[in-house]
């Protein structure tokens, strides 16, 4: 594919030791050779650094490095040149006019990844990986990010195409030289064995992407609990700095409590609850309308209670709104000794104070969310919602194909359910993207990716 060439700075703006420019396009190199005071750039081999200075109309910008690569074998599969110029504003931003000045067009977000998908170099699950690992906070995001980049997610999808295209292809050959009488019975017949199959494939990948999906997108989190039983020293204690304001005073917190915090390699992303602590002990004024709104929105609740003191009508009332959501109930304030009253109810016992019981919270919030045993370089697990949806769309329409085989439908229209499954397979990795989706996801990229 033949594109204009375009730049882009690929570093943060500000002061740093070094910022990178980046030109792609089939005339990158004649174009930065025009500026660049040096070896002539354009004798010069794929994969090589060169010294010199970035000269504009006699004036020297920088003294650079500049790293060329020769189409193919670059990024985005053109000719590509990096420029690493001393860091701070003005600098990178001159070049980049320069480079303006001598043909570049100035790049769109994510536009070189754009260009590596386009020329085929990447498919679109590895182009996500990208972002992904630019956006990764904890490690095992990193690591399943790592996985779609090395192409894990595309074979995935790719082993399931090839099961569904031989399928497809046998009924082909039996539309075509039907050698029964019956050939609607008969291709229904081989239909429904190899789809449902099929789905049982797509099944055990749906059971991973759940931990999957937790490791990319984190767990919403709500941490609730009457006042002063230690919401916010947990919240420090999780956080292991002082951000939030503890009080001795009840109900007068004004803490932070937005934010995300890494809690064993599970990003916690809390909600808001100030509407529900920032009353007086009694349940009426918690506010019930907003607790039930942030409960609404969770993946796991943190109730927290003061194991040191008896249960009251407030905590009961709390225990009674969370009970049917994924919920972990912190006994704090162990140091205090435990209250015989609170023996039966299930709790992970803890003290903020003394940073005691945090490491059995952890594993139990792994417990509850992660299947270990996929936490490791060995399984391929999808992450990514829009890929989850795609193949659920794959998985529904094979079931609609079983359907219509199973209502001796005619064979061309149980096809139509199965090149739905296709369809919504190609989308995952990109082989039938339409062009809506595709400026979508790549316009979420940073500038100069
Ligand atoms: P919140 O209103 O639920 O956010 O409670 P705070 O975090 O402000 O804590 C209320 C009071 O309980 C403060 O005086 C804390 O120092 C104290 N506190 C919190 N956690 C513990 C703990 O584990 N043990 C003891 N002994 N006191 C604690």
């Amino acid at each position: 594919m033949l594109f204009d060439t375009i730049v882009g700075i690929a570093t943060l703006r500000g002061i740093s030791a070094i910022n990178v420019i980046r030109v792609s396009g089939s005339d990158a190199i004649q174009i930065v050779a025009k500026l660049f005071d040096g070896k002539p750039l354009i004798e010069q081999p794929s994969h090589t650094v060169h010294y010199g200075h970035i000269v504009d109309e006699k004036t020297i910008l920088d003294e650079v490095l500049v790293a060329i690569f020769r189409e193919p074998r670059s990024f985005t599969s053109e000719n590509v040149v990096e420029i690493s110029t001393h860091g701070g504003y003005l600098i990178a931003d001159k070049i980049v006019e320069s480079l303006i000045k001598n043909g570049c067009r100035l790049a769109e977000p994510g536009e070189f990844t754009k260009r590596a998908y386009l020329n085929g170099r990447i498919d679109l699950t590895q182009a996500e990986s990208i972002m992904d690992m630019v956006n990764a906070k904890t490690t095992t995001q990193l690591q399943i990010a790592n996985q779609g980049l090395s192409g894990q997610v595309k074979n995935l999808i790719s082993e399931l195409q090839a099961d569904l295209l031989t399928l497809m292809a046998k009924i082909e050959v039996n539309i075509d030289y039907p050698e029964y009488d019956d050939a609607i019975t008969m291709t229904n017949a081989i239909i429904i064995p190899e789809a449902t199959a099929l789905i049982d494939k797509i099944d055990e990948v749906l059971v991973k992407s759940n931990t999957g999906k937790i490791i990319r997108d984190g767990l919403k989190t709500v941490i609730i609990g009457k006042p002063n039983v230690g919401k916010s020293s947990l919240l420090n204690t999780l956080l292991r700095e002082e951000k939030a304001i503890v009080t001795e005073i009840s109900g007068t917190t004004r803490d932070l409590i937005e934010g995300e915090l890494n809690l064993g390699g599970i990003l916690l992303k809390l909600i808001d609850t100030a509407g529900i602590r920032s009353t007086n002990d009694v349940v009426e004024k918690i506010g019930i309308d907003r607790a039930k709104k942030a409960l609404n929105e969770a993946d796991l609740v943190l109730l927290v209670l003061d194991q040191s003191q008896s249960l009251t009508d407030a905590d009961k009332e709390l225990l009674e709104m969370t009970k049917d959501k994924v919920r972990i109930i912190v006994g704090n304030k162990h140091d205090l000794g435990s209250n015989t009253d609170l023996d039966t109810v299930k709790m992970i016992r803890i003290s903020a104070k003394n940073k005691t019981g945090i490491d059995i919270l952890e594993s139990e919030v792994k417990r509850l969310f992660i299947d270990e045993k996929l936490v490791g370089d060995q399984e391929v697990m999808l992450s990514n919602t829009r890929h989850i949806g795609k193949l659920k769309e794959a998985k529904k329409a094979l079931q609609d194909a079983i359907n219509g085989a199973n209502n001796e439908y005619p064979v061309d229209m149980v096809e139509i359910d199965l090149r739905h499954a296709w369809d919504a397979l190609g989308e995952i990795t990109g082989e039938n993207g339409t062009d809506t989706l595709i400026s979508t996801l790549f316009s979420k990229f940073c500038l100069g990716k």
